[in-house]
């Protein structure tokens, strides 16, 4: 497990990993300049997109993150 730096500022990054909709999706949150980066099974996506997937898949991303 590597750590994870800040593109903008070369900070910590925090992950929190979630499942959504059988993809794998990691959300990368810089505790120094708060910027977030998403990525979905090993890619970059737009923010706007996971919104998008996830209000389209709302009862399996509950179910998700209660286990
Ligand atoms: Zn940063």
């Amino acid at each position: 497990m590597s750590t994870s730096r800040c593109e903008t500022c070369g900070g910590d990054l925090v992950e929190i990993e979630l499942t959504v909709d059988g993809s794998d999706l990691v959300m990368r949150s810089c505790s120094t300049c708060d910027t977030r980066t998403w990525r979905r099974d090993g890619e970059a996506v737009d923010l706007d997109g996971v919104i998008a997937d996830i209000s389209s898949a709302p009862t399996r991303y509950k179910r998700s993150i209660s286990n």
